[in-house]
């Protein structure tokens, strides 16, 4: 028996573009069912993340005119990792396999066949990987690169140049949801699972319509709490800063005592002021650093909901 596949998509506020990638999804869908390579029992499943325009419309709408599109809504906007978390948690016991893909068309469909044959050779998670960055501006590429390079520095374990394209299987998925953070960085946590795993690549194109969610403060937001997430080491670097500093303290004062006995004492404003001031900031960073981890300590012991569903396309009729 072929795969049962559910490709996850979260939208928000994309009814430029979702008129235009659904059918491509289905397209593609009906190709890996023609070929024998997923059930025909499979399904594209649109979560929609709170959107405040036709978006919810257009998949109801769609879910009505082919019984292949499938539906949920969250009850507010969580933003795109707790949309993709919602679909992939609403898919798990309905499916074989997930393959999670943004709405906007940017990334590459033909890819997921890869994906799907990746799996039939035995591995649980299959990543899709960029193979070049040459539609991103300049500055988007080397933030991104940056945000590689520091994360891997930090001692986090992330696949270079993949986003949340992925294929997993529904074994898989069910490790997962065990993984009970509120802060969800899915890049960071899915490596974490395990599972014979591999990577495919494809390039990635602009988006087909609309406008992207992620201006440079939400991209901010998302490698912070990436890093966050996934170590600790930036607490540890505060620890030998401290060290290396007390350390230069140390020695300072025993310079100024020899300086002050042998009488050579001189007005040192402009040093002691920078000392300071230096210090000071320090300080202040360090105390930052360290209240943004008691900050997650704190959302996480609420432990409250990743998404919460409104309406399923599937609960008054069968999928
Ligand atoms: N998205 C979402 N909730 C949000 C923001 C974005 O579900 O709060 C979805 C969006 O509809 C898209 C995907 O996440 O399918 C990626 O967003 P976008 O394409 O805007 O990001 P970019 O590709 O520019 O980084
Ligand atoms: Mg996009």
């Amino acid at each position: 028996m072929p795969p049962v596949l559910y490709i996850v998509v979260p939208c928000y506020n994309e009814e430029a573009v979702l008129p235009i990638t659904a059918p491509q999804f289905l397209a593609e869908l009906e190709e890996l069912a023609d070929k024998g390579k997923i059930s025909d029992q499979s399904r594209v499943l649109f979560v929609n993340d709170g959107s405040r325009d036709k978006t919810w419309d257009i998949i109801c709408a769609l879910c009505s005119a082919d019984g292949h599109y499938l539906g949920v809504s969250q009850s507010r906007n969580r933003g795109h990792q707790n949309a993709v978390l919602c679909g992939l948690m609403e898919a798990r016991e309905r499916c074989d396999i997930t393959i999670s893909i943004d709405c906007d068309g940017q990334d590459d469909l033909s890819a997921m066949e890869a994906m799907v044959d990746a799996y039939a050779s035995g591995c649980e998670i299959v990543y899709g990987v960029r193979s070049r960055r040459d539609t991103d501006s300049f500055f988007k590429r080397s933030t991104a690169q940056g945000f590689y390079k520091l994360l891997r520095f930090l001692g986090a374990e992330v696949v270079y140049n993949h986003a949340d394209y992925r294929l997993i299987s529904a074994r898989a998925l069910a490790e997962l949801a065990r993984f009970e953070e509120v802060n969800l960085f899915l890049r960071g946590m899915v490596p974490l699972v395990g599972f014979k795993s591999t990577s495919v690549y494809y390039e990635r194109h602009e988006r087909l319509a609309g406008e992207s969610h992620y201006p440079l403060r939400k991209m901010l937001a998302l490698a912070f709490d990436g890093i966050t997430s996934l170590s600790v080491k930036p607490l540890r670097i505060i620890t030998v800063l401290g060290l290396l500093i007390s350390l230069v303290s140390f020695i300072g004062v025993i310079w100024a005592v020899v300086t002050q006995l042998t009488g050579r004492a001189a007005v040192g404003w402009a040093s002691m002021t920078s000392i300071i001031c230096f210090i000071g900031g320090i300080q202040m960073i360090s105390l930052g650093i360290i209240g943004e981890y008691i900050g997650k300590i704190y959302l996480e012991t609420k432990h409250r909901p990743r998404y919460i569903v409104s309406e399923r396309t599937w609960a008054d009729k069968e999928n």
